[in-house]
């Protein structure tokens, strides 16, 4: 039993609490790991909401960061004082899985988001000895300890920045995956970034290093769209005092956008996409509106080749992908550093209210 401090969600629309909880000794495929930093995420921000359904009391988050304390029965990938970071994770065994698509699982959703349970229906966090909702993203990493599932983890160097790196195993991963591994721009393609926040300012990294003709960043906060083009954006549009689809539509020459990353979750947003696209051209969204949330689309609109699609968490191995970002970031291809700031864990409502109002773009606890 490992007592730590963590924030607890009560109820959701209320404040985060930061409380003591009990974490039970890590199980099977699990690993207890002390956390240096997490990020916080705009799912985060949709459970404390309520839009998005979790139990609680809960505990969430899901960009963490830290060193392995112990492992579970069976658990040869991580040892103690391991350095690792933590993103989703999947069961390793379904036909997805086996193809490299872990995010599309076929139990993603359980062992992600749904039900705040481990693989063994047991809890693992209690509060005074009440069951606690935890294991979000196979991690919950809104306290000072995690009990994490093991395919969650990826080691890192022992001298990595984990603050730093730790927005990796989320936002930055599904920005970036996303772009790279499905949008997939080529040189002279005319691409269109929906959403500076962390998500998207990884998509407009990930667009810029393939040369497109254009690279246009849509926001509704300018000193967001100030940090895109100077993470490569060509133009940048912003939608609280611009016509989108007039400027785009000038932007373009009236040839309109080869490829767009939606990362808002708004049918408004989507909708408007799908209208300003090119011929054959795609609309890639990643937003995770409440459930039932729907985009109207005109059928007139598509017949032109055009392609919705959707993705999850960048449609990537994080074993494969985190490590190629961090080698990234020690390069300087990632300049993670512009886009956070750090609060202490008792300032984490603090944080998620910023994030909400797009004063910080990446938050990060740091513990
Ligand atoms: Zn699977
Ligand atoms: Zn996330």
């Amino acid at each position: 039993m490992t007592a730590a401090r963590a924030a607890v969600l009560n109820a959701p629309g209320t404040p985060l609490s930061v409380e003591t909880v009990e974490l039970a000794a890590p199980g099977t495929g699990e690993a207890l790991v002390r956390l240096v930093a997490s990020g916080l995420c705009h799912t985060d921000l949709g459970v404390l909401a309520g839009g998005i359904p979790f139990p609680s009391p809960g505990v969430i988050g899901h960009e963490g960061a830290g060193v392995v304390e112990a492992v579970g029965p069976g658990v040869t990938a991580v040892a103690p004082r391991d350095h690792v970071l933590m993103s989703f994770t999947s069961c390793g065994g379904c036909d997805a899985c086996a193809q490299a698509h872990p995010a599309y699982c076929d139990t993603w959703l359980p062992r992600n988001l749904l039900g705040g349970l481990r693989t063994d229906d047991s809890g693992g966090i209690t509060r005074d000895g009440e069951p606690v909702a935890a294991h979000f993203f196979g991690q919950s990493s809104f306290g000072e300890y995690a009990i994490a599932d093991v395919r969650s983890l990826v080691r890192v160097a022992d001298d990595a920045d984990l603050a730093t790196l730790a927005p990796l195993g989320c936002g930055v991963l599904t920005g970036f995956g996303s772009v790279r591994n499905v949008l997939d721009p080529g040189p002279g393609d005319v691409v269109a970034v929906y959403g500076s926040g962390a998500v998207g300012l990884s998509g407009v990294i990930a667009a810029a290093s393939r040369r497109p003709a254009r690279l246009i960043a849509i926001d509704l906060v300018a000193a967001r769209l100030d940090l895109a083009r100077e993470l490569g954006a060509t133009d940048t549009i912003d939608a609280s005092t611009e016509n989108v689809a007039e400027r785009l539509a000038e932007i373009t020459g009236g040839h309109g956008v080869d490829k767009s990353f939606d990362t808002t979750g708004s049918p408004a947003v989507a909708r408007g996409a799908l209208d300003a696209a090119a011929v054959r051209g795609t609309v890639l969204v990643c937003g995770a509106p409440p459930p039932g949330t729907e985009i109207p689309v005109d059928i007139q609109g598509i017949l032109t080749g055009k392609v919705l699609r959707g993705v999850t968490m960048g449609d990537t191995d994080p074993q494969t992908l985190i490590p190629e970002l961090v080698a990234l970031h020690a390069t300087g291809g990632l300049p993670l550093e512009r886009l956070q700031r750090r609060y202490a864990l008792e300032d984490i409502q603090q944080a998620a209210d910023d994030m909400h109002h797009g004063v910080t773009v990446k938050p990060v606890i740091v513990y």
